[in-house]
């Protein structure tokens, strides 16, 4: 059965009949588990049959181990998985991968009312809710139990999930309801997708003994065996992929033993972070003397993202990572994140324009985004708005200097600041990083996130389409100003205040590359709040006069196509060069950005799941930032 979604991103949820207590699909006519003993199901199934807890006690320390499901459902399976990894995992840092594909999501409630049918799994129920994803397509991951366990939930089709995901599974869960009533998810097409998807050896265990599906595994390459099935059910299906003795492979620890990153701004900060809770240790270098001094060091920052009115790789990429970076600040909540809503202004007829084709052509989630009035924009800003605008509840505004800071405050984490990165150079293997008269660093892995210094320090000849924008901003003191209760953005933005201060701005000085604040500026910035917000400022106060109001220059590093960079760095020819990644181009979405695709290079770093789907790993590769073609011999390391 097709089914097509009327408009994205909004995907179709489940429609559940209760009627029986458990949770039944109306739409496949069938049951999620069973009510008496789902769970003792889900054990024997799934987590005996693929020796779950034996296989999870003799990991290596760092080793990842990698779960992939064909349907997510109530997500019992997976806290059923995550239970035993608690219970069974030497706590050093490994990490349980759950990736699973699930083409209608249970809405929060019914998630929420499903899984309070095992109160044993409640603590890690809860966690799941919290960080739940709102139904929108597309790739969504959840960094769980402080890193030890991440969940990759695709929510569309599973034949596109296995297009679109890049993973070797330990493990599979074939779940899916039965092949009667939900042919399409036992297809040729899925099952022949799983070895592509397997590491050798790999284990898979399903609920179901049908025949069609053990000769389509056969055929996949799957030694299969019937095990006995669980309760009334006389059998089920367990397989091995490849010869039935061979073992499978024991996941390797991490063979990356040294990691710099150039750079500790918000990009830089956020990945040794994330890679620290990975286990892995990092170098973080910089020119500055702390983290988030430079363009990262505005006193407040809004987490704001523009999604295009067509729902392309641009836009999906701006959802993924708006609805990451909203679930990665939970944790620092009231200290360095203020989520306190955010308001996009339709601040021009031409946006107003923009906007309602937006609405009218996509469909959000209201958790997500909601169109609202001039009249409701000023009861949530506590300030009267002349226009109305987008609504994002979730969104809000961080302190980005501190942030930095409080990220690499980490154990795992050697800061190295003072240290003027001139010149990498390969040598055995490894990069030396050479600065201004002090040892080398040597490491095995170097990644630059190094805003717009970035093209300075890639070891490669020829131009890169990396730009330089001047972005000044605005201290205001609270008391000339109605500071709104939300972030209010449109042209420019202003804040909440917070200690006495409001921050606006920022300019965006293309042709200026002044590192000192202009009066210029601040000027411009009381003219962007007289138009966006008028009488917000109180022109008449002395506590606005430019020529007195102190400030911020930073520079922003930009791409051609506006789009981030992140991954390893290809050179013209579309070679890696070894051991060299790029993080930077994040324009000023940088706060957005870059939790998502921290994590994204972290998991290639760490040889882990990656959470972009190809489409969106292709959108940010580094190769599409080469200025010209070059000649073979242009391309030789600098
Ligand atoms: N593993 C689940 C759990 O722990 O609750 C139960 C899975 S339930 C038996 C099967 C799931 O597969 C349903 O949630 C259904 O919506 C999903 N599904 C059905 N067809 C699908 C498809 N083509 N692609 C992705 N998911 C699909």
């Amino acid at each position: 059965m097709i089914v097509t979604d009327p408009r994205l991103p909004s995907i179709e949820t489940a429609d559940i009949d209760w009627s029986n207590g458990a949770p039944r699909c109306r739409r496949f006519g069938d049951v999620y588990f069973c009510s008496e003993n789902g769970l003792e199901e889900t054990r024997h199934v799934f987590i005996s049959q693929n020796r779950l807890r034996e296989r999870f006690s003799l990991l290596p320390a760092a080793a990842p181990f990698v779960i992939a499901e064909t349907g997510f459902g109530t997500g019992l399976n997976f806290l059923a998985a995550w239970q035993a990894w608690d219970e069974t995992a030497t706590p050093r840092n490994g990490c349980l991968h759950f990736v699973s594909a699930e083409r209608h999501p249970l809405t929060h409630d019914d998630l929420a009312r499903a899984l309070m049918m095992w109160p044993e799994l409640k603590a890690y129920a809860d966690q799941l809710l919290e960080q739940y994803p709102a139904p929108t397509s597309g790739v969504h991951r959840l960094v769980l139990a402080g890193g030890r366990v991440r969940l990759t939930l695709f929510f569309g089709d599973v034949a596109d999930a296995w297009r679109e995901l890049d993973f070797q599974a330990d493990a599979w869960f074939l779940d899916g309801f039965a092949p009667a009533k939900n042919p399409g998810m036992w297809t040729s097409e899925v099952i022949d997708a799983i070895p592509g998807h397997s590491k050798p050896g790999t284990t898979l265990a399903t609920f179901t003994s049908v025949g069609e599906v053990r000769r389509r595994l056969i055929a996949a390459g799957f030694t299969m065996r019937k095990a006995p099935g669980f309760g009334p059910k006389w059998d089920m299906l367990t397989g091995t992929l490849g010869d039935a003795t061979s073992p499978e492979t024991p996941p390797a620890a991490n063979d990356v033993e040294s990691i710099a990153i150039i750079g500790a701004g918000v990009a830089g900060s956020l990945l040794a972070r994330n890679l620290a809770e990975r286990g892995l240790h990092v170098t973080v270098i910089d020119q500055a003397q702390e983290a988030g001094t430079a363009a990262s060091g505005n006193i407040q920052g809004a987490l704001y993202v523009k999604l295009g009115i067509e729902f392309n790789d641009q836009a999906k990429l701006g959802l993924s990572s708006l609805l990451f970076s909203q679930r990665y600040y939970q944790q620092f909540g009231g200290e360095h994140w203020h989520p306190s809503g955010l308001v996009q202004l339709a601040h021009s007829d031409s946006e107003q324009d923009r906007q309602n084709r937006f609405i009218a052509r996509n469909d959000y989630p209201s958790a997500v985004l909601q169109q609202i009035s001039a009249e409701q924009a000023s009861e949530l800003a506590g300030i009267p708005l002349t226009r109305g605008g987008l609504w994002f509840p979730r969104s809000g505004w961080l302190e980005p200097g501190g942030l930095c800071r409080a990220l690499i405050d980490h154990e795992r984490i050697f800061q190295c600041f003072g240290f003027d990165v001139h010149r990498l150079t390969p040598c055995n293997g490894k990069w030396h990083i050479a600065g201004n008269g002090e040892q080398d660093v040597v490491v095995d892995r170097v990644v630059i996130c190094a805003g717009h210094q970035t093209p300075d320090l890639i070891p490669l000849k020829g131009g890169f389409r990396f730009r330089a924008i001047r972005g000044q901003v605005t201290h205001l003191p609270a008391k000339g100003v109605k500071c709104p209760d939300v972030v209010v953005c449109g042209s420019g933005y202003l804040n909440p205040a917070h200690g006495g201060m409001t921050l606006a701005g920022a300019t965006f000085d293309l042709h200026d590359p002044s590192p000192t604040l202009s009066i210029e500026s601040h000027r411009d910035n009381l003219s962007m709040l007289d138009a966006m917000v008028p009488g917000a400022v109180d022109r008449d106060s002395g506590d606005v006069d430019p020529a007195k109001l102190d400030g911020k220059v930073g520079f922003r590093c930009t791409t051609h196509d506006y789009q981030p960079v992140a991954g390893p760095l290809m050179d013209a020819y579309g070679q890696p060069l070894e051991g060299v990644n790029l993080f930077t181009g994040l324009g000023s979405k940088g706060l957005s950005y870059a939790p998502l695709l921290a994590e994204y290079l972290a998991d290639l770093l760490s040889g882990q799941p990656v959470c972009l789907p190809g489409s969106l790993a292709k959108r940010v590769a580094t190769g599409r930032c080469h200025r010209v073609e070059l000649t073979e011999q242009e391309t030789i390391s600098a």
